[in-house]
This record gives structure tokens, sequence and C-alpha cells, in this order.
């Protein structure tokens, strides 16, 4: 089998021009019968390294999938293609079940999800057994690990699949990336000499952003009011901070939803409903909300608590840009929460080690807050992949932290601390640092020490973050067990008394007054390409409705970006956009087109100057009825121009009825004489060539005949 057919049908059924780094490496592998492990990120293209080699060899290839709602939404996905797939679960009833299995026999369906009870069960073996399958895709292998956190016992019993199909590639594919995993797959699916691939985990579209954790209601409203209208999850710790935050959003007249655990299921699939349908932008949820959505366009994903892990962190942020458009990721850091979490996994029932794992987890996320260090580099270090570069793409890169020489400040702190008989934690120490009036300060006399009131220099969330780095640095530490209260540490102490220098970082200056010089003013093309892309979402928002799909399962956002930046006219433009294939242009191209026509010809009347619009304008004109000369009158222009308008419409693909221009016989002998000339050809060199038999009009469309026959994306 090979590449090119492979290639082929991801233009035809998915609309897209070329695989991403590695898709076609894997699919090769499939093609050569081998087996494979497949490590990429959520959004890094896993679901065509077998969609694809399903699509193009013969037979039926078998999905293995955990997530029923996932199953669903990927088929009616594969079907929107005109990929005939099917999915048999739990949610089919007896009727709906039968009914998959006929089409199945009948060699109707070229992918079939199941659930892993299924495809283990009993009763599903004689189906099997009288399948033609051409491979096994085992989708988020990693529930096969019991060292994961999404075991699924019944992913054990998949072994079965090489024992009973020994010549049949499995393709098992995951976004988790640690080498623990990566093994257990690879031995308990009993896979023979499996081909690895590990795709980079960077998910360069994704911007990374952490913030001080003070005042984050005000902050998510500001970050809100700059993204209208956008998909966004916000993940908070506790399902009641998760129903207030929706709630007082509600009241700053944001559409917003809570989603957690103690709902009851049909309040919860409600809310999911509303969100993936782009009803409810904003969702306040536990992290029990993400896991089997497939919303390609969620615009930015908020922490407003700190994540318990950098693995929990980068899965959940990964939820954000599947469509590779520029989206945001925002962090929340409070000491508060390491404290919370830190309470919690003491004093939960886990075992010794394993709290210690998980402490030690903790600290590594706490680290990568608090480090002034590329976001980006931090995280893909700690997954293994060594990122050397800064990616540009995180508040660290684009607004870098204040380096200073910290030790007159860590003196002042240590000497606080000491003299407060370090009993103090941390939000009582910078009242004394700052000199607060704080009625404990007087009860406990610490308004009598030398150094109260001695950092007035720097503000409360200053101090925080001057504290926090000399925890890291050790210079101090905390008392668990005493009220959570600051020690100084010996290499503390020896900075008070030897005076070794300390570099400290203060925090970068606000973001918003940065991002209000940055930003440029847009230019009239920029404005233009954002109001179409407005109209083609609304667009989009009423089909959707209409059919009761998801908006995103239509046309992505990132293709609907991309109508609006090039504004096909035709057809066979329109082919041509990313994330149309054959199917979709014949369900929706239509009305796509017509939708961006409208617009430019509104524009054009508004008075506006839109870049290649005239041809349309004469198009719209001949449409009314209007003659050529009448046209050429009104728009003070020659008629032979408007003749080129309408030509090179038609050269674009632009469907028209010759008859009156010109006959087939004339076309056929006007382009038998094309060979005699040299490209670009002209219309003088024609018109002498047939002495005038023919007017220049029948040259110029025999011409435009050529050429849009010519042209590749109609051949
Ligand atoms: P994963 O399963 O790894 O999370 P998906 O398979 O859902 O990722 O792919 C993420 C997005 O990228 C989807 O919108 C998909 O259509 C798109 N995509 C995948 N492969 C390509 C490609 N070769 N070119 C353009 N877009 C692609
Ligand atoms: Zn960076």
């Amino acid at each position: 089998m090979n590449l090119e057919l492979a290639r082929a049908a991801l233009k035809k059924y998915f609309g897209y021009d070329s695989f991403r780094p590695m898709q076609a490496e894997i699919i090769q592998t499939v093609f050569d019968r081998r087996d494979t492990v497949v490590l990429m990120p959520t959004g890094g293209g896993k679901s065509m390294c077998f969609q694809v080699p399903a699509i193009v060899l013969p037979g039926t290839a078998l999905v293995v999938s955990p997530l029923i709602a996932l199953m669903k939404d990927q088929v009616e996905g594969l079907r929107a293609n005109g990929v005939p797939a099917a999915f048999i679960n739990s949610s089919l009833d007896a009727g709906q079940t039968r009914q998959t299995e006929d089409a199945l026999l009948a060699g109707q369906i070229k992918i079939l999800y199941v659930s892993p009870e299924k495809l283990v069960s009993q009763g599903f073996q004689p189906l099997l057994k009288r399948l033609n399958i051409s491979l096994f895709a085992i989708d988020e292998a990693h529930c096969i690990s019991a060292w994961g956190h999404d075991f699924r016992p019944e992913y054990t019993q998949l072994k079965f699949i090489k024992e009973q199909f020994a010549q049949t590639p499995i393709i098992a594919l995951t976004a988790t990336a640690d080498k623990l995993t990566r093994r257990d797959i690879a031995e308990q699916l009993g896979l023979r000499e499996p081909e690895i691939f590990i795709a980079s985990f960077d998910r360069p579209n994704i911007s990374m952003n952490v913030r001080p954790g003070q005042k984050r209601f005000e902050q998510v409203v500001d970050f809100l009011k700059k993204h209208p209208d956008q998909s966004g999850i916000i993940y908070c710790l506790a399902r009641k901070t998760c129903n207030d935050l929706a709630e007082k959003l509600n009241a700053k007249g944001f559409r917003a939803a809570a989603y957690h655990a103690e709902m009851p299921n049909s309040e919860r699939s409600r809310v999911q409903e509303d969100f993936i349908n782009d009803r409810t932008p904003v969702i306040c949820a536990t992290i029990a909300f993400g896991m089997g959505i497939d919303k390609s366009n969620v615009r930015f994903v908020i922490h407003y608590n700190l994540p318990r892990n950098l693995e929990g962190y980068y899965q959940e942020i990964g939820r954000a840009g599947r469509d590779g458009l520029a989206s945001d990721a925002l962090l929340f850091f409070s000491y508060a929460d390491v404290q919370a979490y830190r309470d919690m996994i003491e004093q939960s029932e886990s075992d010794a080690t394993q709290k210690e794992l998980r402490l030690a987890k903790l600290n590594r996320m706490y680290q990568f807050a608090e480090a002034p260090v590329c976001r980006r580099q931090t995280v893909l270090n700690y997954f293994g992949e060594n990122y050397e570069r800064h990616c540009g793409n995180c508040d660290v890169c684009r607004n870098p932290h204040r380096q200073f020489d910290g030790t007159v400040a860590v003196q002042k702190a240590l000497s606080a601390l000491i003299r407060c008989e370090e009993k103090v934690g941390m939000n009582l120490l910078i009242d004394v640092l700052r000199g607060s009036q704080r009625r404990e300060i007087f009860e406990m006399g610490f308004n009598q020490i030398r150094t109260y009131g001695a950092g007035k220099e720097y503000s409360f969330e200053e101090w925080l973050y001057l504290l926090s780095q000399m925890l890291h640095l050790g210079l101090l530490e905390i008392a668990y067990d005493e009220h959570n209260h600051l020690k100084a540490t010996a290499a503390g102490r020896a900075v008070l008394q030897e005076k070794k220098q300390v570099n400290l970082a203060l925090p970068p200056a606000p973001e918003q007054k940065q991002t209000a010089k940055a930003a440029p003013a847009k230019t009239k093309t920029q404005t233009l390409r954002e109001e179409l892309f407005e109209r083609l979402k609304s667009l989009r928002r009423q089909l959707a409705q209409q059919q009761g799909v998801p908006p995103y399962l239509i046309f992505s956002d990132a293709t609907l970006d991309e109508m609006a930046e090039k504004r096909p006219y035709t057809d066979a433009e329109m082919l041509r956009t990313s994330g149309v294939g054959e199917r979709k242009l014949q369900l929706y191209g239509d009305a796509f087109l017509v939708e961006i026509r409208k617009f430019i010809l509104q524009k054009v009347e508004e008075g506006q100057h839109v870049t290649g619009s005239t041809q349309l304008v004469s198009w719209n004109l001949y449409q009314q009825g209007v003659s050529i000369d009448d046209i050429a009158r009104r728009r003070d222009t020659s008629p032979i121009t408007i003749m080129n308008h309408l030509a090179t419409l038609y050269e674009r693909g632009e469907n028209f009825d010759l008859g009156r221009w010109v006959t087939p016989e004339e076309i056929d002998l006007i382009q038998g004489a094309l060979p005699l000339f040299q490209e670009p050809y002209q219309l003088k060199d024609l018109h002498e060539h047939f002495r005038q038999r023919y007017n220049y009009d029948k040259i110029r469309w025999a011409l435009a005949d050529w050429r849009r026959r010519h042209s590749n994306a109609l051949s």
C-alpha cells in the first residue's frame, strides 16, 4: 500500500494537504503490517494515524476507545466527512446493535469504534471472527497501565487480540508520555517488535501564562473581557469554587456554567452539550470536565487553583487549541493552594511512599509556577524532552522577571522573622515588614521590633514572590507541624551573618500595561478578516443548530479563519481550504461561498476597497441580467475588461454557460493551436494566427476554458 493513496484520502475526506510530522511514517508502518506505539500530545493528530489507513486498506478497522461519549463524537465527525463509521457500546439498544452488525457484515463500515468491554465480551466473538479486519487501533492505550491514573482493568484483557489476529497490525496511541506506561502498553498488548513513535509534546500555539493568585476573580473578568465569546474552561479545585465562580461571572454578564462531580448526571451532560455546541462558552469545572470532549475550538484553559502536578496541568491545558489556532493557558498561583494540597496529602490514607511521591510532584508543580524560567522549557524538560530554546510564547519569555541583588531583602526578611521568634506565617511576616496596622501585630508586640516597617519598598505581592524564592533557595522553610510558621534555615542565617550575596527576581510588571502598549493598531485587512470570520461563525452556528451537530464538526475555527483570510469564490478554491474535503464541500460549500460573496459585495457597496472583489462585482451584475455593455458603462470601464472579469472567475471554477459566446467546436479549434505558442498565451498571437476568424471574446473564453482545466485544483 502506498502513501500516495493515504495522501489522497487525507485530502479527499479531511481536506488536508499534507501530513503532520510523524503521521506519514506511522501510517507507512501500519501499511507494512507492523505494530506501533504512538505517543503524541492531545491535539497532535493521533486519530489521523489510524483513520487514514482504515479508509485506504480493504476491510474494517476496529478502534478500541474507553470513552463512550467521545466515540459518538468521533463517529459523527467521520460521517460528516463521508467516512462510513459506526460504534458499538452499551449505549445502543438491541435493534441499533443489530443494524450496525448487519452493515458490518455487508462490508459497509470502514471504521468501527468499540468499547473494551464489548470487544472482550463472549457475545462479540462470533461477529469478530466473521469480519475482515484491517487493523486494530487502541486509543488511550495508557489505560492499560496499572501505574497510570486512568487504569481500566478491561484493557488488560486486550492481549487476546494479538493471540487471535497474529497478522493484523495493532496501533496503540496515547497522550501520556512516560516510559513505564510505554513499556506496559507494548508488553501487555503482546506487540511484536513494535515501532515506537514519540512526537514532541510541545504545543506551540498554546500561550502559557502564570500569574499571582491575588485578586484572581478580577483577573478572570479582565481576561474574559479581552476574549469575548470564546470557549474556555476554568478549572477549580473545589465544587464550591465552581458554583460561586460561575454565579459571579453570570452576575457580571458572562455566560458561564459550573460542572462538577456532585451534580446529577443529566445536569452534567446538559452543561457539556451546551459547551460543545457553543451555547455556554465558559465552564467552571473540577478536573472531571474535559476528558471526554473532542471540541477543537477551546480557546483558553484557566487554572483558578494550582493543579496537583505537572502531568495534570499539561493534560488540562492541552484541551485548548486542538485546531492549532492561538490559544491561552493561564494559571493562578497562590501559596495557599500549595498548603491546602499539602494538608490534603498529609491527611490522606495513602501509604508513605505514595504520599512522598505526591508531595514531590506537587513540589515540581510549585517550582514550575515559581521559577522565572521559560514555562515551556520547564514542562517539556520535565517530560524528558530536551527543549533548550526560549519559547517566546510564555509570560516569562515575553516579560522577563526583573533580576536584582536581593541580599538586603533577604536580610530584612530573616531578621524580622528571627525577631518575631519564628512564630509567624508568611502573611503576618509580610505585614510586619510592611508596617501594617493589623491588630495581631500590636497584640504580639511586633510593632516594637527594629525591622517593623523596614520593607515598605515592596508591595505585599512582591514580598510573597520574594519569600517564595527564599523558600526555593532553602533560606527559609515551613514548619508544617507548627502552624506553618516560617523558620530560618542554616543557609539563611549564613546570609544574615556572613552577608553572602543572593540574587532574586521581582515579578514582571503587570501585563495589562504591556499589552496596551504592544498591541498595534489593526489594519483594514485584519478588521475585514475578523468581521468575515464572525459572519462565518454565525452561519456555522445556524447550520449546526438546524442539523443538531456541534459547530466544530461542520468546520473547525482554523478552517473558517482560512476562509476569512483567503475568501474563496468558487468550489475549486473552497476545496483548497485546509479542512474542506469533498463531502463537506458538497454539504456546506455553497452556504459558505454565498456568505463570503454576500459579505464582499456588501463591503464594496459600503464603499470599502476589497482586494480581488472587482470580478465579483461584475459577475454579480451579470447574474442580475445586466448586459456586458451596461456593466461596463456602470463601472466606467470597457466591455473587454468586464468580459475579462467573467473569464477570470470561470478560470477559477465559477460555472457559466459559454454557449452564448463560443461553441465547443470553436473551443477545440482554438485550443488545438495552443501548442504552437509559448505560455503565457497572448490573445493577440492567436487572433492573428486564425487571421481574425475568431473575435477576441471567443479566444478569451477558449483560453479561460483551457486554464480552468489545467489549473491543478480541478484536475
Ligand atoms: P489527538 O487525537 O491527537 O488529540 P486529533 O486527531 O483530534 O488529535 O487532531 C487534532 C486536530 O488536528 C483535529 O482538528 C484534526 O482534524 C487536525 N489534524 C490532524 N492531522 C492533520 C493534518 N495532517 N493537517 C491538518 N490538520 C490535522
Ligand atoms: Zn517561554
